[in-house]
């Protein structure tokens, strides 16, 4: 690929060591994500597996700069590696990834917001699962929480934006519903209510719980995709906080010991000025951060 100066910038600052454990030429395609659920529930250890998953609508890679000490960081007094950081925390256990929207780059599709979730929920790119354009995700492509509800887990699906429910997933919610599968869709208001809805979830006996914070892409739109945007930053960082909560509350459950938990942070795809969409690194880059590794690499 080539890129401009501003773009071969940022993907050496990606890879500043210390943040992410793999680099920009090693980067996880985002449907990683589905096969990790998939594996997790397969995985027989005597517990009861179970995940939380958490999304970060429009929150850049470059963003876990400010979560996570990189080696060549000069300033002091920053709150890096903060005991309240679920980044910091899930990097910690299993590994904090760098990830790519938008296809491979023989075949690009939009790192838009429909896109980028069916991929990662999928586990395959819109040239298969059908979510190329703003349409409803094909039926023989069901997203991972229907493969599990299929199999009798229950499995929430959380969000806030309306398309999601009114268009890629809107022949998913039928077949639930006719199927009688235990899968609900939960539309909320705001990231407030999200994060209430999480914390029922968690406190009930949802096996896999999907969820879409949209601050950062919010924020984006309205005041810009960038670091240099302190709303924009200080939303990754709150929302960050808030992610370490739920992971707080899972942990608070009578069962606990009994479970297997997978607890992933991710984002749909990163953005620049006020939009999206585009083979842009900026756009192109995401994470995934998961207390347990992911691949071999
Ligand atoms: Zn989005």
């Amino acid at each position: 690929m080539f890129f401009k100066n501003a773009e071969k910038t940022y993907l050496a600052h990606l890879d500043t060591q210390g943040v992410f454990n793999n680099t920009t030429k090693t980067a996880l395609p985002q449907t990683a994500f589905a096969e990790t659920v998939r594996n997790h529930f397969k995985n027989l250890n005597g517990k009861t597996p179970k995940a939380l998953l958490i999304g970060f609508d429009g929150a850049r890679a470059d963003a876990m700069h400010l979560l996570c000490e990189s080696a060549d960081e000069k300033v002091t007094g920053v709150l890096f590696n903060s005991a309240y950081s679920a980044v910091q925390t899930l990097k910690t256990q299993g590994g904090l990834y760098l990830s790519f929207a938008g296809g491979e780059p023989s075949a690009p599709q939009e790192t838009s917001t429909a896109q980028g979730w069916a991929a990662i929920l999928t586990g395959v790119w819109g040239g298969e699962n059908g979510v190329l354009r703003h349409v409803p995700l094909k039926k023989e492509y069901p997203t991972v929480l229907r493969e599990l509800a299929g199999q009798g887990k229950k499995a929430a699906f959380l969000a806030e934006w309306p398309d999601h429910f009114t268009v890629t997933y809107k022949d998913e919610i039928e077949i639930a519903k006719r199927e009688n599968l235990p899968l609900i869709f939960q539309k909320y208001a705001d990231d407030r209510a999200l994060e209430s809805a999480f914390l029922e979830k968690i406190a009930g006996d949802t096996d896999c719980i999907f969820g879409i914070f949209e601050a950062p892409d919010y924020n984006g739109h309205t005041t810009g995709f960038s670091l240099e945007n302190p709303r924009y930053a200080a939303c990754v960082c709150r929302l960050d906080n808030v992610a370490y909560r739920l992971m707080e509350a899972v942990k608070s459950r009578p069962t606990y010991e009994k479970e297997d938990w997978l607890v992933m942070i991710t984002s749909d795809h990163g953005g620049h000025d006020r939009r999206h969409g585009t083979q842009k690194p900026f756009d192109r880059m995401t994470f995934i951060a998961s207390n347990k590794p992911i691949g071999s690499k």
